[in-house]
């Protein structure tokens, strides 16, 4: 297969779009704004966007996109790291392999206390974070890994995040009931690729860049791509995302289920010092923002490798998923913890975020419905891009917190949350919609579970 990351067409694109005229970001956002996406010379335009009126509209047309294809729900998960071995040698982790500490995999026994641990915290959601040794961490450990977390109570839904790996382990992977595969480029510069991946199995460009097309041959449908904001130059990488994006829909009837954005972060033995190509906030928030017009139904996930402030600007301008409460520590949710891979800025408990997004009128969510009822692959795609998928989000959104609330939250958080969410459940549009949520909440509240739009 052709490497579809062409240097030459984006380094051009990059050097053309330098003198975009004010003419032009009008007529980009004037589309944007009918959310029919972007195409690259567009969005190497928009990355070149300076004037403060501008950049305003530019945000707050993010801000109605995202309203309008997945409702002012925001879905929280958790990180599971169960292992940091790691073969792999990328400068910018705390866990590569020249990095000296005490290394370990949970057991099983380990990992089930972890899933408690979460569940008893009200999460539904994890993100498995896995490093890369066929040794210690072999395919059939992950999947015995999977197995665990999902008996051991009612995680709802497990996302993945492993390194790039066979076409077999991907069919052994696509069997494991996942919600999405997860993996990102980190860079698509091919020559600071190699700079930042010494030595190492994650070295290959091509192996990396291929892998979510291996997944999603072998049955994986919904795969997630992401970068890590700071390697490299980021207007390349933002469009060679977009390009990747692009040519899986081309090839697989859909696109990446979710960008993923985190930023650089110190971490043991990374000084950010080194890296010359860090990015300040203000080009993090119009990253969000572009991202949000160039691919309008893509997912956006933030970590909380960012801080509250910054993850609420995000959220209102274009982010639709955010991990909360998290320990990117091996057994951090427990008694024992280790190294972290990177360092965490938003330290908030669970109940503290939950409480604080509706505070602020923001509707979480735990919902995965979407999996469990086969919108997925193909199907999610055709759903969101009909503009279907936003109806559903806001009723499950509810119900899910509803859950929450009622089985974590305490008198302060009841209080305020019930009327907030009775009121959501009101202002929905759609009738029939309106009247099954309002079923489901009072089944929820006799104490009936996981009921699903
Ligand atoms: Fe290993 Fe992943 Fe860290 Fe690279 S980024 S050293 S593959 S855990
Ligand atoms: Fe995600 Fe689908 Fe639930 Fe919306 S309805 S929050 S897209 S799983």
């Amino acid at each position: 297969m052709n490497n579809f990351i062409d240097h030459n067409y984006i380094t051009h694109l990059i050097t053309q779009a330098q003198s975009t005229t004010a003419a032009v970001i009008d007529t980009i956002l004037e589309k944007a704004s009918r959310m029919q996406g972007l195409s690259h010379q567009e969005v190497a335009q928009l990355l070149f966007i300076q004037d403060a009126e501008q950049k305003e509209r530019m945000r707050s047309i993010a801000s109605a996109v995202k309203k309008q294809i997945f409702g002012h729900r925001l879905v929280l998960f958790a990180p599971l790291y169960i292992s940091d071995h790691c073969v792999n040698n990328c400068t910018y982790c705390g866990y590569r392999r020249d990095n000296q500490f005490p290394r370990r995999h949970l057991s099983q026994e380990e990992i089930a206390q972890e899933v408690k641990a979460l569940e008893s915290l009200g999460h539904k959601r994890l993100a498995l974070e896995i490093g890369e040794d066929p040794k210690h961490c072999s395919i059939d450990y992950i999947l015995e890994s999977i197995k665990t977390i999902y008996n051991s109570g009612d995680i709802r839904r497990i996302n993945v995040n492993l390194a790039a790996t066979t076409s077999e382990n991907y069919a052994k992977l696509a069997t494991a009931n996942i919600g999405t595969y997860i993996l990102f480029q980190e860079t698509y510069n091919a020559q600071r690729y190699a700079e930042l991946h010494p030595q190492s199995l994650k070295g290959d460009y091509e192996r990396q860049l291929f892998a979510h097309h291996r997944a999603m041959e072998a049955g994986i449908e919904d795969v997630g791509g992401g970068v890590l904001l700071g390697l490299s130059d980021y207007k390349f990488d933002i469009i060679a995302m977009m390009i990747h994006n692009e040519v899986l829909l081309e090839q697989f009837g859909s696109n990446f289920h979710t960008f993923s954005l985190p930023r650089m972060m110190p971490a043991m033995g990374v000084s950010l010092e080194t890296y010359p190509h860090l990015i300040s906030d203000e080009e993090f928030i119009d990253i969000v923002a572009i991202l949000r017009l160039a691919a309008p139904h893509v997912g956006i996930i933030l970590s909380t490798r960012e801080s509250k402030e910054m993850r609420d600007y995000l959220i209102e301008h274009g982010v639709s998923q955010i991990s909360a409460n998290s320990k990117a520590t091996v057994g951090g949710y427990g008694e024992e913890s280790s190294v972290s891979q990177f360092e965490i800025s938003d330290e908030r408990s669970l109940y503290q975020t939950m409480y604080d997004l509706m505070a602020d009128g923001q509707l979480p969510s735990y919902c995965t419905a979407c999996y469990r009822k086969g919108r997925v692959g193909k199907i999610y795609h055709e759903e969101v891009t009909a503009g279907r998928i936003a109806k559903l989000c806001t009723p499950n959104a509810i119900l899910t917190t509803l859950e929450f609330v009622l089985d974590h939250g305490d008198e302060r958080m009841q209080d305020m949350a019930l009327p907030f969410l009775i009121k959501e459940i009101q202002n929905i549009p759609d009738e029939p919609i309106r009247q099954v949520a309002m079923q489901y909440y009072v089944r929820i509240l006799q104490g009936e579970r996981d009921l699903a739009l």
